[in-house]
């Protein structure tokens, strides 16, 4: 889709610090990360949010999720990890084309997610 970030991230047109990739995602790690670790799953194809997502997309996004999270925990170490995601302007959403964050927790690291993204 023209002028979205995700989808020139997506193509490679702009550079992103790639953690994983198969056919229907990329995870990337954000630019601007509420916290040390913290990346984003989008998926290949454009959907501006959860209300537009495709069931396959849906089905499958669960299960990256799950890959990336267990990877996560074994190389950072990471007590938890929050998976969050936000819906439309007024939810925080600044890009629209959807995608799940990934967020390393520690015990007592102080992180506070009063956070909306972006
Ligand atoms: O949920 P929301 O739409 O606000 O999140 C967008 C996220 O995309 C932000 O965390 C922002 O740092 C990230 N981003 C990025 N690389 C870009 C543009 C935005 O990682 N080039």
């Amino acid at each position: 889709m023209d002028n979205c970030i995700f989808c020139k991230i997506i193509s490679g047109d702009i550079p992103s610090s790639v953690l994983y990739e198969d056919e229907a995602f990329k995870v990337i790690m954000d630019i601007s990360p509420a916290a040390k670790g913290h990346a984003i799953i989008i998926p290949k194809k454009h959907f501006a949010n959860l209300f537009e997502l495709e069931d396959d997309f849906a089905n499958k996004l669960l299960i990256v999720a799950k890959k990336v999270a267990k990877a996560m925990k074994k190389e950072l170490e990471c007590d938890g990890i929050n998976l969050l995601q936000n819906n439309g302007e007024a939810a925080g959403q600044s890009v629209f084309h959807i995608h799940f964050h990934l967020i390393p927790r520690y015990h007592d690291d102080k992180v506070k997610i009063t956070w909306t993204p972006g």
